[in-house]
């Protein structure tokens, strides 16, 4: 068995979707378990609906909610050529938009929007592209069932939960098993969860890579493809550098580490599950299907050296101050069990004699934090900071690579530097306006000199 996912651009309209069955159905012999993201951009104009209906704006939202449903249907009329199976497929989307229009009406009257009614109403875009794919699929002849992703993928939280491993892997090798009697395929969808209580949930924006790994680790897969828009992983994002190469392999510690880095290519969760029995994962282009992509491994079969740069944009830069911590024993811990305490999770850190310096991603709220930490040291925070990372098998042993880095942060200010304990990481503190310089400068430095 294997576990091919598509992310929104393999799924994006009618020719986006026939070049993705086509990519299903050349591999119909190795049994995948096909997991679909939302057509590109419906999760953001499901988030935009749901702040219109808690805004009270009922008939923005239910115009967005309109033209949702004419994106669904048109990929219906495109691609099934049978009038019988058309108003099938509008049935099953018919169902859904009710219930979309109901949740849009109960939150634009009470005009609050809880995270439980948030990740139902996220989940819909999911629901959509899994119904009408389904349709299609079986249209072409390619038997297919289509899971419920709730039934398999249980969390512990309605929107950022961590998912509860063991009713994962006792509840996805029975509901795919069962599915696949007699057919040819299974599809279901990604993001979408639920609580144990069996409400909705979601896994969090990119979720779906994270589902593909869940079920592939549940179901002991063979491999889990990603496919994406991409010829795979690549030197750095494309769309922020330009002369990026693809990378042919890659270890899980590294794949992970570029996707907590920042790197958009994989959810920075998709790889734990993959380690825990260690399934290969491959990063593929269905635009391009016969390029070779990337291969996720296990260290031992991947070289040395700088692989990747990754990077974060939004994140808070945290200088935290105090006397107290010269010489006192117990003021790191204090400052931590306020982090621990408040849910929200460090990248970076360094420190000096009385000074720490962290970062934390801007989607936390760091709100409580601060002020905690306000009551026994000095905070300052800077909004305008970005994170460079360097990533690669032992980078922080390779000789040179610090000094080539170096040349490309000529004349720019480096707030703070750090080097994973893992080996695998090297990142900079850099101001946010110079992201633009400094990424295209490293990697000419590091990857297009041809001494290196
Ligand atoms: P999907 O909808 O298939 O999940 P995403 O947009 O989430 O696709 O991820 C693919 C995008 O990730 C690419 O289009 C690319 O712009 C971006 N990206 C960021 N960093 C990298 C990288 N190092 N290698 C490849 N793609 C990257
Ligand atoms: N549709 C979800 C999102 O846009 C999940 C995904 O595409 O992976 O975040
Ligand atoms: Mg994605």
């Amino acid at each position: 068995m294997i576990v091919m996912k598509f992310g929104g651009t393999s799924v994006a309209n009618s020719e986006a979707i026939s070049r993705t069955i086509k990519i299903v159905s050349s591999k119909l012999d190795k049994k995948p378990v096909v997991v679909v993201s939302a057509l590109s951009k419906v999760t953001d104009t499901l988030y935009k609906i749901a702040d219109l209906a808690k805004s009270g704006d009922f008939n923005a939202a239910m115009i967005l909610v309109g033209e949702l449903r004419g994106r669904h249907e048109a990929i219906v009329r495109e691609l099934i050529e049978d009038d019988a199976k058309v108003a099938s497929a509008n049935a099953s989307l018919n169902n859904i938009f009710d219930e979309l229009a109901t949740m849009v009406r109960a939150v634009s009257m009470l005009r609050e929007l809880t995270p439980r009614s948030m990740a139902r109403v996220a989940s819909y875009g999911e629901i959509l592209s899994s119904t009408v794919i389904c349709h299609v699929m079986n249209f072409l002849c390619i038997n297919t069932a289509l899971v419920n992703a709730r039934e398999m993928i249980i969390t512990d939280d309605y929107l950022k939960g961590r998912p509860v491993i063991s009713e994962i892997e006792s509840r996805v090798p029975v509901l795919v098993g069962e599915a696949y009697e007699g057919r040819d395929a299974v599809i279901t969808q990604g993001f979408i969860a639920s609580t144990i209580n069996g409400e909705p949930s979601i896994l969090g924006r990119g979720g779906s890579d994270y589902t593909a790994s869940l079920i592939g680790m549940a179901l002991d897969v063979e491999a889990i493809e990603i496919w994406t828009d991409v010829d795979g992983v690549r030197t750095a994002d494309p769309r922020r550098v330009s002369n990026t190469r693809n990378i042919d392999k890659l270890s899980f510690e590294e794949a992970a580490e570029m996707a907590h880095f920042g790197a958009k290519v994989l959810h920075p969760l998709t790889i734990e599950p993959a380690v825990m029995k260690n399934i290969p994962v491959y990063v593929l282009n269905s635009t391009n299907p016969l390029s070779k992509g990337t291969a996720i491994l296990q260290a031992e079969s991947i070289e040395d050296g700088i692989k990747s740069l990754s990077f974060k944009e939004n994140i808070y830069l945290l200088n935290i101050f105090s006397t107290g911590m010269i010489e006192v024993s117990g003021f790191l811990s204090k400052v931590f069990k306020v982090f621990a305490d408040n849910n929200v999770s460090v990248d970076l850190i360094s420190t000096s004699e009385a000074n720490l310096s962290l970062t934390v991603d801007d989607t936390q709220d760091i709100t409580e934090v601060v002020r905690l930490i306000s009551e026994f040291a000095t905070v300052n925070v800077h909004t305008d900071k970005a994170q460079v990372s360097i990533i690669g098998k032992n980078v922080v042993i390779q000789r040179g690579v610090l000094r080539w880095a170096m040349s490309a942060f000529n004349n720019i200010n480096i707030y703070m530097i750090t080097q994973g304990t893992s080996l695998v990481n090297i990142s900079y503190v850099i101001d946010r306006c110079e992201l633009d310089t400094v990424l295209p400068e490293l990697h000419k430095y590091l990857f297009e000199f041809e001494s290196h």
